[in-house]
């Protein structure tokens, strides 16, 4: 049995790997806090660490994983931008789970957008009251409106597809665009300039960093309507917030958000919360938050035990593991069908 001692565990977390756990040889100990420099010491002993989306895997932590006997550090997320890959490599491998349910995102993508301008959750909380009345809930139709997807890869692209069947036109920015994909791209400028949504769809990096900013804000247009899935920092939340209060950005609806490492899959309903960016973006009427949900489905759920512990397996017999990244991954087991070290 390989001992796996797995961060930030959720109820959900321990229902789908403790089904799996056994076929796959792993033996799982579950802590609840997340992954950071506080909390790196108790995977002491343990090989394999399972990380996720908002630990912090910065390069003290994985030095303490390193000395404490960590070679492998499992991310049960496709995201990984809370990794110092640089410190990690040649000492713990890294995998992750690059694709479970790019349906599961994207459905909750639309989820958002049609929540927002159809002003569902408005109506959700009236009728609980047994307040009938319509007045302030006029949306608008999104057939034949413009939607501009931000990143098409898996996500991207699983979100073209629905925004087709609702018959809106698609534009779409990539710097690595798929001309097979028969859909139009343009310049992000471009992209900023004509939609009346914009949907985020690519990685956090340091180049797609507060891509969303006020200079971009201000070339979209009036009452634009904006859906993040992706990654908060993508969005600079402070420039989001002027451009609801301006009346320039028509509705927001958040998935993720800059600062919700500390905040997001935690109740924090008895708490006062320090950041006032966020509490004034969740007190907008048009501005619709949930705390990075996209991901959770029964099938993603599924995916993400199975290919994290098939990932565990492979590392334990010594395998060439799909799914593992580093820091300069485009030049290593890609094109050599190695490890990365
Ligand atoms: P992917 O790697 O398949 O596709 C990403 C696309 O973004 C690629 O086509 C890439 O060329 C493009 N891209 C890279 N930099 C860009 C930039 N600066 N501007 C525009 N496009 C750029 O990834 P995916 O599986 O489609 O996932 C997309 C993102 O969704 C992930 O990076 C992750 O941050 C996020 N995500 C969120 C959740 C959630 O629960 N909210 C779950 C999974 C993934």
């Amino acid at each position: 049995m390989t001992r796996v001692a797995f961060f930030d565990t959720k109820p959900y977390d321990k229902v789908w790997f403790g089904r799996l756990c056994s076929e796959y040889e792993v033996e799982i100990v579950y802590f609840e806090s997340k992954l950071s420099e506080k909390t790196s010491a108790l995977a002491a002993d343990f090989e394999v660490v399972c990380a996720f989306v908002n630990d912090s895997i910065t390069e003290e932590v994985i030095e303490s994983l390193y000395a404490g006997g960590t070679r492998l550090l499992a991310m049960r997320c496709a995201g990984y931008n809370n990794i110092d890959f640089k410190a990690a490599f040649g000492k713990i491998h890294v995998v992750r789970v690059p694709a479970y349910s790019p349906y599961a995102v994207a459905e909750h993508a639309m989820a958002l957008l049609l929540s927002s301008v159809r002003k569902i959750h408005h109506s959700y909380v009236r009728t609980r009251e047994f307040n009938f009345s319509l007045n302030g809930l006029v949306g608008f139709d999104l057939h034949g409106k413009t939607v501009g997807v931000v990143g098409t890869g898996k996500i991207g692209r699983v979100f073209i597809d629905i925004c087709k069947g609702f018959g809106m036109r698609v534009l779409a920015y990539d710097p690595y665009p798929d001309e097979k994909l028969g859909v139009t791209y343009c310049s992000f400028e471009e992209l900023c300039k004509e939609s009346d949504i914009i949907s985020l769809h690519c990685p956090l990096t340091e180049e797609s960093l507060h891509l969303i900013n006020r200079e971009s804000i201000a070339m979209m247009k009036d009452q634009v309507v904006l859906i993040n899935t992706s990654r908060g920092a993508l969005v600079d939340s402070q420039a989001l917030l002027e451009g609801v209060r301006s009346k320039k950005i028509g509705a927001a609806a958040l998935d993720v958000y800059e600062e919700e490492g500390e905040l997001f899959y935690e109740d924090k309903s008895t708490t006062i919360l320090d950041d006032d960016t966020l509490m004034l973006l969740i007190a907008m009427p048009n501005v619709l938050v949930t705390s990075h949900q996209a991901f959770l489905t029964r099938e993603a759920l599924g995916n993400i035990a199975r290919t994290t512990l098939s990932s565990i397996a492979s590392y334990v017999k010594g395998e060439v593991m799909e799914h593992e990244i580093c820091y300069q991954c485009d030049t290593c087991h890609k094109v050599t069908g190695q490890r990365c070290f």
